[in-house]
């Protein structure tokens, strides 16, 4: 194993000579920010305000989940966006730089953009691109590029939290040994990760768990059931009084339905307008599905937003998935076989 990269000094070296003589930085993650959005974000910005101690660290992102605030440095970090400020740097995480939304012109304007994901379907918007598809999450991939002695509890939290978030606790098959290994290392810091993971990954609120139920019992499998989808409506949110942060993890329990190969969620954001989130058991690869569609992601979990009538949606979202299965409905086969 070489020696991590030094991230302001190694990408310094490498690509751009005058990080070390920023004054002031900026850091954005994707609109609706996830757990390993999240954790990147406040993982880096605990980083550079060490690695950078003269300079000013600013963490834009719309206002983080509620079980996030458990983390350190949440309360720093900025929701409202519309500042004149050029940055010397601006790292973008965990996205491209279409999904940074209002942040998006802060970006445009910095001096130097620096891009860091690990998203298939993200092909770099920075002047510095570090994209590595095959790391767990972005949160794994910032922790190797930090120095190791300068690792400290706070950034060990958020590196595990990112991680865990977006391996599903360790699950998914983005885990990989070096995942493992950096997860225990991690956990010499001595932090309480199981009251970490609890609270951020698996606690639900009431009406959480009550849309949830509402949008299993709704949910209806379709191409010899080797599909299923589950919608939720602007009514639905305001009656059980939650909002799209409230939805997570209802498409992973739609995908754990045994024969299922591809689940798909989608809740209402507007007249004709829904978030889909796809996942899937690796035989679709529903992040070329979304990007079809204008988005992106993995290959098993990939979303998009789409236009149009709720059936509307998963008529063309089917195509594409049906295309890729190479299944074909028996009617049609029974019609070209006559
Ligand atoms: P989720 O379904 O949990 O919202 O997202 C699953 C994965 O797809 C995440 O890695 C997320 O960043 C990505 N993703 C979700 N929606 C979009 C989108 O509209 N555009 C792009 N490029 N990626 C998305
Ligand atoms: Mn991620």
């Amino acid at each position: 194993m070489g020696k991590p990269l030094n991230l302001i000094r190694g990408v310094n070296m490498k690509r751009i000579d005058d990080l070390k003589n920023v004054k002031t930085a900026a850091i954005g993650g994707h609109m609706r920010p996830d757990g390993d959005c999240v954790c990147s974000c406040l993982a880096l910005y605990h980083y550079l305000k060490k690695e950078l101690p003269g300079a000013r660290v600013d963490v834009y992102l719309e206002e983080p989940p509620a079980p996030f605030h458990v983390l350190e440095g949440i309360e720093d970090i900025k929701s409202e966006f519309n500042t004149d400020e050029t940055y010397d740097v601006f790292f973008a995480l965990d996205c491209n730089d279409e999904r940074l939304g209002d942040a998006l012109p802060v970006f445009r304007r910095a001096k130097r953009r620096v891009n860091i994901d690990h998203h298939i379907s993200n092909t770099g918007c920075g002047d510095v691109n570090i994209i590595e598809t095959e790391k767990s999450s972005t949160a794994e991939l910032l922790y190797e590029l930090m120095e190791p002695e300068l690792v400290d509890e706070a950034i060990a939290k958020a590196v595990y939290v990112g991680i865990a978030h977006d391996t599903g606790v360790f699950r998914y098959s983005n885990t990989s040994p070096r995942t493992m290994q950096i997860a225990a290392e991690l956990l010499k810091f001595g932090f309480d990760f199981s009251k970490l993971i609890e609270e951020t990954f698996y606690e639900k609120t009431y009406f959480q768990t009550q849309i949830m139920g509402r949008a299993i019992l709704g949910s209806v499998r379709f191409m010899d059931d080797r599909c299923i989808v589950s919608m939720v409506s602007r009514r639905m949110m305001e009656f059980y009084c939650v909002g799209p942060k409230d939805l997570d993890g209802i498409v992973n329990y739609l995908q754990g339905v045994r024969g299922v190969d591809c689940a798909i969620f989608m809740y209402e954001t507007g007249t004709l307008e829904y978030k889909v989130s796809m996942r899937s058991n690796g035989s679709v690869n529903v992040a070329e599905v979304a990007v079809k569609f204008g988005g992106g992601g993995h290959v098993r979990a990939a979303g998009c937003t789409m236009n149009g009538t709720y059936h509307d949606n998963i008529n063309n979202l089917s195509r594409e998935i049906a295309a890729q299965l190479g299944w074909e409905s028996t009617r049609r086969t029974s019609k070209t076989q006559q």
